[in-house]
This record gives C-alpha cells, structure tokens and sequence, in this order.
C-alpha cells in the first residue's frame, strides 16, 4: 500500500491515524457487533458516539453555552440560503463582503430572499487582497454582516475578524475552521461544509447563537430551519451518520495533537515554508496573494509559462504529490495543505518544484 501526499481542494486528505482507527472499528465498533454506518441513528451507541464529537469540537473551539452546534447535511452551499431564512427576521437587507468566488456565490444566492449590500469587495486587485475594515460600507439596516474567512479558491484569508456592530456576524468558515483558535463569542454563525479541515463530505457543521434560532418565517420548509435541527439534537431526520463518527475522530486527534493553538503553529510554519520557497523562486513560481493576507490553507501558484504546467502535473504524479493541479477558474496550480496534511508533504512537493526548476534548466 502507498499513501500520496493528496494536495486536493476538497474532499480533502484525512488524518492519517484516523483512518487506521476507523478501519480497525470498521466491522465491530466498541463491541457492538457492527459497523457505525450501520446503526439506528436513535439507538444508544450511535447517541454516544454523536454527543462525544459534540463535546470534542466545544472543547476544541471554546464554543460557550449559549451556542448550538448542528450536524447537517446539504453543505455551505445550503448554509448560503438557510442563513437569509433563519436570519432576516422580517429586514430587507444583509452585508456582504465578496472576497472571491465563494463569497460571490453566497450573494448570488442571498439575493433571492433579500437586497444584498455589497459592504466591500476586493474585485479592483483581481481578489487578491481582503478590503481593509475602515473601507467598509455597512448599510443602515441591515440584517447581519457575512464574510468568508478564508476564500479556498483564491487563497485569500482574512487575518482579522471584521467587526459587525449591532448586527451578527457570519462566517463561511469551510476551509479555515480548526485551523487556528477563534473566539466563537464575536460570531453569530459559523458554518463549514466538513469535507476540507473536518472530515468526510456528507457533513456540515453550523456553530450557532441561540437568540438568532427561531426566527425563519412559518412556511419555512423543515430542513431549513435551524429551529428544528436545534430542537432535535440535528436528529429531525437521519444525520450523516458515519461522517458524523469520523469528524469525532479527527477532533480527539486534534486534541491529541495539541489543539487549534499548536495546529495553528504547524499550519503557519507549513505555509510559511511554502511562500518562502515561492518567493524566492525567481518568478519561477508566483502566488499573487498580497502578503498579509495569504491563505495557510490554500495556496494558489502559477508557473513562469503556462506550458509548463502539464510538464509539471505529470511529474507530481511519479512523485506521489497528487491533486495539485488550479481550480478551472484560475489556471496553475493549487496545494491545499489542510490540518492533515503533514509537513512531510510540504517538504516533498518542495523539493518536486525544486528540481523541476533544475529540469527546465
Ligand atoms: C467548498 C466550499 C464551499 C462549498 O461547500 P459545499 O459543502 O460543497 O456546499 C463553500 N464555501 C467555501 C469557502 C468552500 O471552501
């Protein structure tokens, strides 16, 4: 068996003693006589199971009491309406910050239960910067303030957390949650779709404050109401079950890991690492994130001559670097480099561009 160094955007690598736990309970969990993704979501194994990640993922973010944590399905793209419907209690209006392609498909899609104000946008720099908070227009009456904390296609990441007056304050946090501490306290809603830093797709994970619970209009269907999925224990219909148990997983070895303080420094020193190699490239290799605000999750870069790009791909491959190659909107490439990607992987797709330079001569 060879494992690659999986550089992909999403679904993304997994820790790789996860895996090795779940293959081991696969058939027989805790003697239980099956496996997880066989179990009565009601029945008390998998209840244990469920409230033990629970419990995990408030002890690792210091989520406080008086936020619920939701097991859904139906994605961040899901959480783009849900949001507007549980959230704009009767206003007309929300802000957004559009800092890339992420944020811009949140819009798209607010706009069809609401005004959208576009507070700020960092379109002018070909989103490769996050619009400074003193340029922000927040409008009057505005429901609440959304941003994406870290764009996983651009890889552009916020380094602070956008001040939203009154209003609540939501945050895509799909490619960035877990990645470093945050204080939940100054955010309304953070959601995550779970299958970049959390664990399989199937899963999405919304972190919400109990007075913005209850407020979506009667004729809400159910499953978008965060009501019902709060009063249910996110059991109003079957969950993602064996997601559910896997993202339990992968935060006790976040625990064991040290926690988000101690990922923090790893991710840094990965990224960091990463840039400096590129920068010093030549121009070999570019990223055209400004400085600040590069992501340390997911790092765009492109080669001196796009010709190269395919050279370059088919190698990767011979060196067991897989899913490297940009998303279809910005060409190059891209290497997510998410909690479990390990530093081995960032040395080994370091030392590929090194001699590929050396290759071209
Ligand atoms: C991947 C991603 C999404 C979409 O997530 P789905 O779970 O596929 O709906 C939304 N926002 C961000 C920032 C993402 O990285």
């Amino acid at each position: 068996m060879t494992r690659v160094f999986n550089f992909s955007a999403g679904p993304a690598v997994l820790p790789e003693e996860v895996l090795k736990q779940a293959q081991a309970e696969l058939l027989d969990w805790h003697g239980s006589g099956m496996s997880v993704m066989e179990m009565s979501h009601r029945g008390k194994e998998f209840i244990a199971i469920a409230e033990m990640a629970e419990a995990s993922l408030r002890e690792l973010m210091n989520i406080p009491a008086n936020y619920k944590v939701l097991f859904l399905q139906g994605g961040a793209t899901a959480q783009f309406a849900m949001v507007p419907i549980n959230l704009l209690r009767g206003k007309k209006s929300a802000d957004y910050v559009n800092t890339g392609e992420w944020s811009k498909k949140a819009i798209k899609e607010a706009r069809k239960f609401c005004s959208v104000n576009v507070a700020a946008t960092s379109e002018s720099t070909n989103f490769s910067t996050v619009p400074p908070q003193q340029e922000w227009k927040l409008g009057p009456d505005a429901a609440y303030l959304h941003y994406t904390p870290n764009e996983t296609i651009g890889g552009v990441e916020f380094g602070f957390v956008p001040q939203s007056g009154n209003v609540p304050l939501v945050a895509d946090m799909s490619s960035t949650i877990l990645s470093r501490p945050v204080d939940v306290t100054k955010f309304g809603i953070i959601y995550a779709g779970a299958q970049k830093n959390i664990g399989p797709a199937g899963l999405t994970i919304v972190i919400v404050r109990e007075d913005l619970i209850g407020g979506a209009a009667a004729n809400t269907p159910s499953m978008f109401d965060y009501k019902v999925h709060a009063d249910s224990a996110s059991m109003n219909n079957t969950p993602p079950t064996y997601a559910w148990y896997i993202a339990g997983l992968v935060f006790d070895w976040l625990k064991k890991k040290g926690g988000l303080k101690a990922m923090a420094e790893i991710n840094q020193r990965k990224a960091e690492k990463l840039y400096a190699f590129i920068d010093a490239s030549g121009g070999f290799y570019k990223n055209p994130v400004e400085k600040q605000s590069r992501s340390w999750m997911n790092v765009p870069f492109t080669l001196k001559d796009s010709a190269l790009d395919e050279p370059f791909l088919k190698g990767t491959k011979a060196a067991g670097l897989v899913q490297l190659k940009g998303h279809r909107s910005v060409g190059g490439m891209r290497a997510s480099i998410y909690n479990a990607m390990p530093e081995a992987g960032i040395d080994a797709l370091i030392n590929y561009m090194q001699d590929f330079i050396k290759k071209q001569g």
